[in-house]
């Protein structure tokens, strides 16, 4: 890939022409100064997308948490749930552990790619 098509006309540039050879369309815009600049455009697009965007899981495993407080809590209290249950009933509590390392993974990814 180190020539540009020109839009307009179809002609195919040299990837550092500015202006189209035959129909002087600026190819500045379209195809951005080289693929530094390309990529460092869908990098920050990358970003933004997860700034808003939360993935499935995340987005279930804090369905109605609306703060980082919140969502420990419910952390510490699956937890706290998840040991009463083993100690007092069965060994089935144990999914509430589950539970509470879902909720810790979605706290983790929030932090990491988004904000509260
Ligand atoms: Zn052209």
């Amino acid at each position: 890939m180190n020539n540009i098509r020109c839009p307009h006309c179809g002609l195919v540039n040299r990837l550092d022409a500015l202006t189209c050879l035959r129909c002087k369309l600026a190819l500045a815009q379209t195809a951005g100064s080289g693929q530094g600049a390309a990529a460092a455009i869908a990098v920050a697009m990358t970003m933004e997308e997860f700034a808003v965007e939360r993935p499935l899981w995340v987005a279930v495993g804090l369905w109605g948490l609306k703060t980082r407080d919140v969502a420990w809590a419910f952390v510490v209290l699956s937890i706290l749930v998840a040991t009463g249950w083993i100690m007092y009933w069965s060994w089935s509590g144990a999914f509430m552990y589950l539970a509470a390392v879902w909720y810790f993974l979605a706290i983790r990814w929030v932090e990491k790619n988004s904000a509260w």
